[in-house]
């Protein structure tokens, strides 16, 4: 199977939210959700709407798939769940959802995910995307949704993910995790900060740590997850009074938990103030182009910066086999070689695929 230049369906369309009159006629099976309906913040009708509630997830690794697997649990009605990767064995000792036998068959995450959530609540609808979301599809992927779950692993795609949602007006939550640390903040459009509102640019490609060079361990994922989860509960059953309202800041190493008021959406921000919605043009996203007959793709970052070669290099000293000299930074890691030029301008070797090369790019350079 042919795991990239996969395209989303057009027929792939959430359906229309129901009427009041439709929706009081929704069936609430008590029993399985009896304890969820027990608890005073969600009752009867918080479950109802979670029934009804219609949620996309971005990005199916160990944060997508812990939130996958506890939306559906908790019985919300739909899920969408885009990504553009397959299960390796690498993934099984943090994504929960996953197992070996996924593993061997390579299963795109986004397919293996909705097996097993079939199997744990088959009256969960659910719709696989095989995609490398960008500028062409995020906003008919958030079409007519009620909120959008960060499980991704790039600024890139978060920045792409603010953009849309901030156009749209649908509520979204960040998160990410590495090493032992996470972080996550809940944006609802208009109402708290955007996430460009609090950080105005990404760091530069190669300069933050990612997972596939400082590591992760689960209970962070988890923390995050969880986190995510409960905004979106709340989110989704209209207890907007329980929100945490700040930038939440974990370690579960160094056992540090802290919250960072992100303020109110700023006038100046380009993205929620000034309504300039960047990332969404097709001119401005990072630049991909297959190298013909090289068995090659070149990545180019929207924008240059001068990449520290040591410092890049001792990061991805335990991943593979890495040099460099004054001009370039060669990296091996299994069948593939990325060759990392000083902006960041990357040849991935060993593939000809376009998502195949940006998912090691984001994997083991970041952006
Ligand atoms: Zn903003």
């Amino acid at each position: 199977m042919r795991l990239s230049r996969f395209e989303i369906s057009n027929n792939f369309k959430f359906q229309k939210p129901k009427s009041k009159a439709e929706s009081s006629k929704t069936n609430v099976p008590t029993d399985r959700y009896s304890r969820q309906i027990l608890f005073n913040g969600i009752g009867k009708e918080g479950q109802r709407r979670l029934l009804e509630a219609r949620a996309v997830i971005i990005g199916c690794g160990a944060l997508g798939s812990a939130q996958a697997e506890a939306l559906a649990r908790a019985g919300v009605g739909r899920l969408r769940i885009m990504d553009r990767d397959f299960v390796e064995a690498s993934n099984l000792q943090r994504q929960t959802m996953f197992t070996e036998r996924d593993a061997a068959e390579r299963l795109p995450k986004a397919i293996a995910a909705t097996q097993h959530i079939s199997q744990i609540n088959s009256e969960v609808c659910t719709e696989a995307e095989i995609a490398d979301v960008n500028h062409s599809n995020i906003e008919r992927l958030i079409d007519q949704c009620d909120v959008v779950l960060d499980g991704t692993d790039n600024f890139a795609t978060r920045y792409l993910i603010n953009d849309a949602c901030v156009k749209h007006d649908v509520n979204w939550i960040y998160g990410g995790a590495v090493g032992a640390y996470g972080v996550s903040m809940t944006i609802r459009p208009g109402v708290t900060a955007c996430l460009r509102c609090v950080f105005a640019e990404a760091p530069p490609a190669g300069s933050a740590p990612t997972c596939d060079t400082a590591g992760v361990i689960m209970p962070i994922i988890s923390v995050v997850a969880a986190i995510q989860v409960s905004e979106a509960l709340k989110l989704l059953t209209g207890r907007l009074d329980q929100l945490h309202n700040s930038l939440m800041q974990i370690d579960v190493w160094r056992n540090e938990w802290r919250t960072i008021n992100p303020g109110s959406p700023s006038p100046e921000c380009s993205t929620c103030g000034l309504r300039r919605f960047e990332t969404l043009e097709p001119a401005t996203g990072e630049f991909a182009a297959i190298l013909c007959g090289r068995d090659a793709v070149q990545i180019a970052p929207t924008q240059p910066t001068k990449v520290d070669f040591a410092e890049l290099a001792d990061r991805l000293a335990g991943a593979g086999e890495v040099n460099f000299n004054d001009y370039l930074l060669r990296f091996r890691a299994g069948a593939y070689e990325l060759t990392v030029f000083q902006d960041a301008r990357s040849i991935i070797r060993g593939t000809d695929e376009i998502t195949t090369a940006r998912s090691l790019y984001a994997k083991y350079i970041g952006n």
